[in-house]
């Protein structure tokens, strides 16, 4: 087992990783740019060391910095929390040369996953659904045009090196297919470097459920079920939650046994999601993370499992402390994000936490890296912490939702909390009957009454 493992991440993720790291009595260092230097995992850590200014670009995703500060502070290993670094296969490839260890999968299997043609072409192979799409990247505007009549619309146009929801627009008939591929491609370019793009069918009312995996790295794998995150904005997610509410045991167990098949079949180690698109009862793959998730917590919840501790042990050569027959569904789990943002438009809202008091009692988890008095800083993501409540079935883990987030003290800038309160008035919300578009349709009818 290591000694001592180094974070290359920031705020929840980190102090996520950070607790993992002491309970298995490993030493752990934090990273941090001069903008962080009164971060809460700087505080938490073992060890910290700064490794440069505000920007991410110089600090968070600098590669040379962060291997350095192994070299400085003798880590063993580096756990990339997710975004940031994470799912970056150069610097996987670097760790490795240095003689560190990556606590992921391997830098192939990261390229792969990484690169949506491949990842969909791999799936496909290992006999995982997909959505009836291009199969391959679309050059021109003609390709485009003759996918879509082949295909038939409506359809979504992606940006191959996808992620975050950029990069995507859909074309509902021929002739919105011009705007919709030169406005995909320019937004692919802006935001990957790379304008490369690909056409699938535009499924107009999933539910987006991504199926838990485990690897190995020897042939073995497990699901670790599914995770309901339909309440998107913007393609971002909101409020996630295990099991799926229209998922039934036998999906799970079919559904589940494809994926960790399929990856078992790669040999991947570590962590990974496959993420679905799931329409009157057919699952389509859109993508593979393969890293932690932000809302890996709902599923630790239901199955009592500790993920990132199984990265660690994974990384270091260990088994996995778990078989698919361990793992048993218990009760119901729900997480919402909690963002700096102000409502209507969900602007960012940095500044100074005046006052923050975080809910307790049973049942109740907060991931956040709030203190009373911090500043959050403005050159970061939004998300400043994640609530999740586990209860023996959805309805009483939302009644437990409703009553955390009364609790849930976060003043001197705004949040997102004020939208749970809202979501939790909706009768979809509790019977569960929503899909991808849902949460966007009542935000525009809630802003359009005021
Ligand atoms: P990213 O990597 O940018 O997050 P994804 O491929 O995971 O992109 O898609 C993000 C979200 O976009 C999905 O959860 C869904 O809401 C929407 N989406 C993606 N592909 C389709 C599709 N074929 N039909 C309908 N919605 C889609």
């Amino acid at each position: 087992m290591f000694d001592k493992i180094l974070i290359a991440n920031r705020g929840e993720i980190a102090l996520r990783v950070i607790r993992a790291c002491r309970e298995m009595g490993i030493a752990s260092v934090a990273v941090h740019s001069t903008a962080d230097s009164d971060a809460m995992h700087v505080r938490m850590a073992d060890e910290t060391i700064c490794i440069g200014p505000p920007s991410s670009t110089d600090s968070y995703l600098s590669i040379p910095a962060i291997i350095s500060a192994c070299e400085v502070t003798g880590a063993q290993a580096i756990h990339p929390g997710y975004g940031f670094l994470s799912e970056n296969a150069k610097f996987v490839q670097i760790v490795q040369d240095h003689g560190l260890t990556f606590i992921g999968p391997t830098a192939e299997h990261i390229r792969v996953m990484g690169d949506k043609i491949t990842a969909i072409e791999t799936m496909k192979a290992l006999g995982v659904p997909c959505v009836p799409g291009s199969g391959g990247a679309v050059p021109d505007l003609d390709s485009a045009r003759s996918m879509g009549a082949e295909i038939g619309y409506p359809v979504i146009i992606k940006a191959t090196a996808g992620g975050g929801g950029r990069g995507m627009q859909v074309a509902r008939n021929d002739s919105e297919m011009e705007r919709a591929f030169l406005t995909a491609r320019s937004e692919a370019k802006a935001a990957f470097g790379n304008d490369e793009v690909y056409i699938e069918k535009y499924l107009t009312t999933p539910r987006h459920i991504e199926i838990q995996l485990f690897g190995d790295g020897k042939g073995g794998a497990v699901h670790l079920g599914e995770r309901d995150c339909s309440l998107q904005r913007r393609h971002q997610k909101v409020l996630e939650e295990a099991p799926g509410p229209c998922i039934s045991e036998e999906e799970r167990a079919r559904i589940g046994k494809v994926c960790a098949d399929a990856v078992a079949k790669i040999n991947y180690a570590g962590a990974g999601t496959v993420e679905f698109l799931y329409e009157q009862g057919e699952f389509y793959f859109i993508e593979m993370n393969t890293r932690l998730q932000v809302e890996h917590p709902v599923t630790e919840a239901i199955f009592g499992v500790d993920l990132v501790r199984e990265q660690i042990r994974v990384a270091a050569g260990l088994p996995m402390s778990f078989v698919q027959e361990d793992l048993k569904i218990n009760g119901h789990a729900i997480e919402v994000r909690i963002n700096a943002e102000k409502l209507p438009n969900f602007s960012p809202s940095p500044g100074r936490i005046t006052q923050y008091h975080a809910p307790g009692g049973l049942g109740v988890r907060i991931d956040s890296a709030l203190y009373d008095g911090y500043k959050i800083p403005p050159y970061y993501d939004s998300l400043i912490g994640k609530l999740i409540v586990h209860g023996r079935d959805r309805t009483e883990a939302l009644a437990r939702l409703n009553r955390a987030l009364g609790e849930l003290i976060v003043d001197g800038v705004d949040t997102t909390i004020p939208l749970f309160h809202a979501l939790l008035e909706e009768p979809d919300i509790h019977s569960g009957n929503y899909n991808i578009h849902w949460l966007e349709h009542w935000l525009d009818q809630t802003l359009k009454q005021g």
